[in-house]
């Protein structure tokens, strides 16, 4: 490792402790061999990780460093929260073409600020982690792997397989924002280049992990089943009805739309990272948990020979939602 990579690390170090120390969950963090951390009495440990691969998840010349490190993360927080969790610590490895880490404001630097700014917004120390160069020349790519660990009361993560025949299936905040902020930055990735900022109005570049929501459906025993929506509603929606042993109604006109979104576009397109629940029918959801609108969009079903396992009601007539992959670049 070069004098750089330790300058880099030394300073992420310094920042990534800041939550911790709060919180009181990281033992020992960066700078051991191992991160060491503590969970209370009565809880169950959950890990999750996620690739962010370079031209599959993100494009260098597309989207700001910035961005990519706040998604990396927002990606593991988002399946803590469909899971119910409170995140206890981050940890990514990160590979590197040569060059991205010269200089103070390096593609690694700023990567580093975006993942940073997120953790410190829930309060999740990184605890750990790798940076290398990745091999190649001129065809390098960059690489980044997040593992997130988080911590839920025994027996009570919320599962794909909770839900039960007459539940009533609800998401929260929009669909579809996410697939149409890519459609736009597709067609002039100009346009978007300084779009470094979080702000609510970029879903595609900065979902927000909805862990508050994730938190309350457990202490309040609301869900009986959680997914949150990653590769689109159709695809996730899909795992929720094969894990559950259910099929599922949506209909059309329930669906939240994001800002630009077609109904394709919330159907289909992924990245909103939002979370899809199921409650049962007699009860009550509020509009908005953890100051997240909250929709009811249609409902579990046993299944039934002949009937599709999806299926959409629109004006009227019902026919089959077939699972449609959220396409990467
Ligand atoms: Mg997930």
């Amino acid at each position: 490792m070069g004098e750089r990579e330790r300058a880099i690390l030394r300073d992420i170090r310094a920042r990534a402790l800041r939550g911790a120390e709060r919180e009181g969950a990281l033992r020992v963090g960066i700078g051991d061999d191992a991160a060491v951390l503590a969970v209370r009495r009565g809880e169950e440990i959950v890990v999750t990780t996620d690739f962010s691969l370079e031209d599959v998840h993100f494009r260098r010349g597309w989207h700001a460093p910035e961005a990519v490190g706040h998604k990396c993360l927002a990606r593991g927080l988002s399946d803590i929260a469909a899971i119910g969790a409170r995140p206890v610590a981050a940890f990514v490895s990160l590979a590197v073409p040569r060059g991205l880490t010269q200089g103070r404001h390096s593609w690694t630097a700023r990567f580093y600020d975006g993942l940073l700014a997120l953790a410190e917004r829930w309060d999740v120390p990184l605890a750990g982690g790798d940076l290398a160069q990745s091999p190649g020349g001129a065809d390098a790519r960059a690489a980044a792997d997040i593992v997130v660990v988080g911590a839920v009361e025994r027996g009570r993560a919320l599962l794909r397989s909770g839900a039960k025949a007459g539940d009533a299936l609800y998401v929260t905040g929009t669909l579809g924002g996410a697939a149409a902020e890519l459609r736009a930055l597709t067609r002039s990735p100009a346009r978007f280049r300084s779009v470094i900022l979080v702000t609510p109005e970029h879903p595609h570049f900065f979902p927000q992990p909805r862990i508050g929501v994730g938190r309350a459906l457990v202490r309040r025993k609301i869900a009986t089943a959680a997914i949150d929506v990653s590769d689109g509603l159709s695809v996730d929606l899909e795992h929720l009805c094969e894990e559950s042993g259910m099929r599922a109604e949506v209909d059309a006109a329930l669906l939240p739309l994001g800002s630009g979104a077609t109904l394709e576009d919330a159907l289909h397109g992924g990245d909103d990272y939002e979370l899809l629940f199921t409650a049962d029918a007699g009860a009550r959801v509020p509009r908005s948990i953890a100051g997240i609108p909250v929709h009811r969009i249609g409902r579990m079903l046993r299944r039934q020979a002949g009937r599709p396992q999806m299926a959409l009601v629109k004006d009227g007539r019902r026919t089959e939602l077939k699972p449609e992959g959220w396409q990467h670049f």
